[in-house]
């Protein structure tokens, strides 16, 4: 995409390397040859491809200047609802590239493997007693896995029992991965609607939870930030009609150390440690969305599984009612290092006070925003709050523009219209890892947007103004995505 030079600071245009390539340039230089020179057999070379040409300094500029457009957690505050987008110790990304974890093939054999399988082992009794559950897999690759490989041991739990159950329960508030899931696996949503207080009530599980109900899928606490304080309740709601609950529990930052996910009664619960467990993510990443277990489900786990025999670990794969391999080898290793070396570090103390300020940090966004930004529940929430654009709208001005806006003030915006229960949803979440100053930055810049809205709207239709690039055209950007340039 060819643009106007812009005058952005020391960031400078930057064009392709194809476009940037010139016919003889090259990064490298070899050694004098010492051979004759003979020409190469066309047929074996086949098709060169149509690498740009550049020199080493062309190169280097190119990717020193794309990593100053980007924007991450090591740039400055990233409040992504839902997210986690919490800043991850340089020490774990040192652990996970020990050359003793980062040289180690997947097919070597397991003698050899040792300190890796032993690693892994200890990390799944780590989260086994951060949740209270029984057993757990760190085989999924994401969260929305995690929910499949759920949704997979739910379906073969009620099968091995002779039934074939084919509905699932998901209230309103749900990520979109949980009706996905369910649906990938076969089964068929059915929603149940929160209440005016943004949480579940009995009544309304009550009303849906039928003999023909697989269970239900309840993210604790929720993406409206709420912790669903009647899970016991519906659990057993759940439980008398035969189903199991699956437990979405990727907002654990909240309540790490605090909640006892297995005696809330809970069936299976996935985690993201690429959200609280200090992976970065974003992007695309690899990730790791493990599942935890009761008792009654550990069978079904997905295969391989670690074990450990006179004191030497293995995988195993004896297990007749397992839903099988979800992952090649054992899922991604790096993340699981990581959040080995986060656990090791904080220590159980360190978890709990980490949830406590994610929870404190919120709260004080919340309080200081409220009066500038509709609060749909006002309430005492968990470790997001979140907002909608209802007093702006009357001046025209909607979310879309007030998160382009806060680019301009440096900040990544927030999760924007969702959860989908509130109309033009602002969902904040500014995680434990943010100073109380960094948290004053952000709500300055938030009040400064809502004084803007009324005195300059037009100001804001046309957000951002300070950045590389304007306002883009979203639709456009979808239906006919510019990939070459
Ligand atoms: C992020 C998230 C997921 C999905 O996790 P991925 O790792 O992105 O697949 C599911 N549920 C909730 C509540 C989430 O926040």
């Amino acid at each position: 995409m060819t643009q106007k030079p812009s005058a952005f600071g020391m960031i400078q245009e930057e064009r392709l390397l194809w476009e940037k390539g010139k016919a003889g340039r090259c990064a490298f230089s070899m050694p004098q040859r010492d051979v004759e020179r003979a020409e190469m057999d066309s047929a074996l070379m086949g098709d060169i491809p149509d690498l740009p040409e550049l020199s080493e300094v062309d190169l280097v500029r190119h990717y020193t200047r794309l990593s100053q457009w980007n924007f991450g957690v090591d740039t400055g505050m990233y409040p992504l609802g839902s997210c986690t987008m919490k800043y991850n110790p340089k020490l774990h990304d040192r652990c996970a590239g020990l050359p003793g974890f980062a040289g180690a093939h997947p097919l070597l054999p397991v003698q050899w493997a040792q300190g890796v399988l032993q690693l892994m082992f200890r990390l799944e009794r780590l989260l086994v007693a951060i949740t209270g559950m029984d057993a757990v897999s760190l085989q999924p690759a994401a969260g929305a896995q995690g929910e499949l490989v759920g949704m997979l041991m739910m379906q073969a739990y009620h099968r091995d029992r002779g039934e074939n159950r084919t509905a699932i329960l998901v209230p309103d508030t749900a990520h979109g991965t949980n009706p996905a899931s369910a649906t990938l696996c076969g089964f068929k949503p059915v929603g149940v609607k929160s209440n005016a207080a943004g949480i579940l009530t009995p009544q309304a599980v009550a009303g849906v939870m039928d003999e023909q109900t697989a269970g239900i899928m309840v993210t604790n606490p929720n993406t409206l930030g709420f912790f669903e304080e009647h899970i016991q309740e519906i659990c057993h709601i759940v439980h008398q009609k035969g189903g199991l609950v699956y437990c979405d529990g990727a907002n654990l930052n909240a309540v790490m150390g605090v909640v006892d996910m297995a005696k809330s009664g809970v069936d299976v619960l996935h985690l993201n440690l690429h959200k609280t467990f200090s992976s970065p993510h974003g992007g695309g990443g690899p990730g790791a969305g493990p599942v935890c277990v009761k008792q009654t489900l550990e069978p079904f786990l997905p295969i391989p599984r670690i074990i450990k025999e006179k004191g030497q670990y293995d995988l195993s794969e004896k297990y007749p009612r397992s839903v099988g391999r979800i992952h090649a080898f054992y899922g991604n290793v790096g993340v699981m290092i990581r959040a080995y070396a986060y656990i090791l570090s904080m220590g159980a103390q360190g978890l709990n006070r980490a949830s406590r300020m994610a929870v404190l940090n919120a709260n004080y966004i919340k309080e200081q925003l409220k009066a500038y930004f509709h609060l749909p529940y006002d309430r005492p929430c968990m470790h997001e709050c979140v907002f909608s654009d209802q007093y702006q709208r009357p001046r025209k001005v909607t979310t879309l523009d007030m998160a382009k806006r806060l680019m301009d003030y440096g900040f990544h915006p927030p999760t924007v219209y969702f959860p989908l229960v509130v109309n033009g949803a602002i969902m904040v979440e500014p995680t434990e890892t943010e100073s109380k100053e960094e948290l004053d930055h952000f709500i300055a810049a938030c009040q400064a947007i809502a004084k803007e809205a009324e005195t300059d709207p037009d100001l804001l239709l046309k957000a951002p103004h300070q950045l590389k690039l304007r306002r883009l055209d979203e639709t456009l950007a979808a239906r006919k995505p510019c990939l070459t340039g």
